[in-house]
């Protein structure tokens, strides 16, 4: 088999979230009965005109910012002009020209397994309107839905050539991508709607080769896995054809979910020529130093930036890191509880293994904008007090699973809770003697293996004296005195 190397470039699309249009006061929403959010405007209907929504205009500046863009102080929006049911105007209002758009020239920086980051350079971020759906109706025929038409979109491309080269790489600059917008709040970023759509364009060539092979374009990816499988897909299907002595064709295929395979929508025969032109009826937008600058400095700190400090700052791995970034929400939990004086590694390890699952459990949430769950009682104050009750011995680690369960049910403190049950790590040297010895007592032939040297069984007798004490025993000092009893008689 063949060397090949694969070089991916993406083109990702966004919705915006703004709660109208992007030229008209039609409201955005997902779903609902078709062709009920129009009007004249986005309808396409002769003699209206588009007003350019600015809420939309700045969540691309915020974005093109945030993935290190240049922006272009005077920015064109051009007609972009092609036929097509789903566009009612016969063009889609969209920016043209390498220096035009919003963003331009910017970059993103992705995740690397050792810790570090790899740069993915970004060739601009432009703002347009989406189109309508095209359905197909069960009684026969075609009908088409403009409730998505004039819908506020933004395009992020990759540069040539393409830095991506393989299809992990791929699908970490979509989660990293996505995150963005959604720490910036400025997408829902949910792939299943099709809010974040992504179109990644693949193409390989033998390793060393200069010449880039020719790329085929994937349509219908629905989630990271399927852009992930999807260029994997890629990747094998076109070395199989230049192993065989063929040529691959510049087409776009479409992206089977079910069969996990690819397939043939269009050949491009030649480049479409859409005919670019500055629309008449919309003003350039020009921008402001001082407005850019401020904008810039309201950034949020991105996911990346904290995946590093927490790293770096903190002392936490880059896995244990990477799962608190990866909700903005989240990781702001994590450090309002820093901020309470908790210890950054503890607070960490609750909220990644017992406090995520309980929140998975009961669809319950750390986010106070999301007004879909219902918030949890669990505060970053009672997650750090109980924190600090395992880190000074008042409770040992296997008490303190109950408390917090308690307290994600009840939302009591766990001082209370401890001192209400009387929870308290038992530390008593009689008490935690007569567990050791009823251990020991109840169990001599596996006392016998460890006076013959099997010490591994001293864990056994440690669960033993944690089981009598209901977990309350200090477990430290009940090895101890374990390990003295048994090796003593
Ligand atoms: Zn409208
Ligand atoms: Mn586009």
């Amino acid at each position: 088999m063949s060397a090949f190397v694969v070089s991916v470039g993406m083109e990702v699309h966004a919705e915006l979230l703004t709660s109208s249009k992007m030229f008209c006061r039609c409201p955005v929403a997902f779903g609902g009965e078709p062709n009920t959010r129009v009007c004249p405007v986005c309808l396409g209907l002769p003699g209206t005109l588009p007003v350019p929504n600015r809420k939309a205009i700045e969540f691309v500046l915020k974005t093109a910012l945030a993935l290190n863009c240049k922006i272009a102080m005077r920015s064109v929006f051009h007609r972009k002009n092609y036929f097509y049911p789903d566009l009612p105007k016969g063009y889609q209002v969209s920016q043209y020209g390498e220096t035009n758009p919003i963003g331009y020239h910017g970059w993103l920086e992705i995740p690397t397994r050792d810790g570090g980051t790899k740069r993915v350079r970004i060739r601009r971020v432009h703002l347009e309107e989406d189109t309508g759906k095209l359905m197909h109706l069960p009684s026969g025929g075609s009908g088409v839905d403009y409730n998505r038409a004039g819908v506020p979109l933004m395009e992020v491309v990759t540069d040539f050539p393409p830095d991506i080269e393989s299809p992990e790489e791929a699908k970490e600059y979509l989660v990293q991508l996505r995150n963005i917008l959604l720490y910036l709040g400025v997408c829902d970023g949910k792939m299943e709607e099709g809010s974040l759509r992504c179109e990644p364009n693949i193409s390989i060539r033998l390793a060393g080769a200069t010449e880039y092979g020719i790329k085929t374009e994937l349509k219908n990816l629905s989630s990271f896995r399927s852009v992930q499988l999807g260029i994997q897909f890629e990747e094998r299907r076109q070395a199989a054809i230049l192993e065989q002595g063929g040529a691959i064709h510049q087409e776009t295929r479409g992206w089977n979910e079910g069969t996990e395979s690819s397939f043939l929508m269009r050949t491009k025969e030649q480049e479409n020529d859409y005919r670019y032109f500055p629309d008449p009826d919309l003003v350039p937008m020009v921008f402001d130093e001082a407005n850019i600058e401020a904008l810039r400095a309201a950034l949020p700190e991105l996911p990346l930036a904290k995946w590093l400090r927490y790293q770096r700052d903190l002392g936490l791995s880059p896995y244990d890191a990477g799962l608190l970034v990866a909700e903005r929400a989240w990781a702001e939990y994590f450090e309002a509880c820093v901020a309470l004086g908790g210890d950054a590694k503890l607070v960490c390890n609750w909220m990644n293994s017992d406090f995520a699952r309980l929140l998975n459990e009961t669809g319950q949430t750390v986010d106070p904008n999301d007004p879909e769950r219902a918030q949890t009682a669990a505060t970053p104050e009672k997650l750090v007090e109980l924190v600090e009750l395992v880190a000074d011995g008042t409770i040992t680690g296997k008490v303190a699973k109950e408390v917090f369960a308690e307290v994600f049910a009840t939302g009591a403190s766990p001082k209370g809770i401890v001192a209400s049950k009387g929870l308290h790590a038992v530390r008593d040297d009689d008490a935690v003697q007569r567990w050791v010895r009823e251990a020991i007592e109840e169990n001599p032939e596996i006392a016998e293996k460890f006076r013959k040297g099997q010490t591994a069984v001293l864990g056994f007798f440690v669960g033993q004296v944690m089981k009598k004490s209901q977990g309350r025993a200090d477990a430290a000092l009940a090895r101890q005195a374990l390990e003295s009893a048994l090796g003593g008689s």
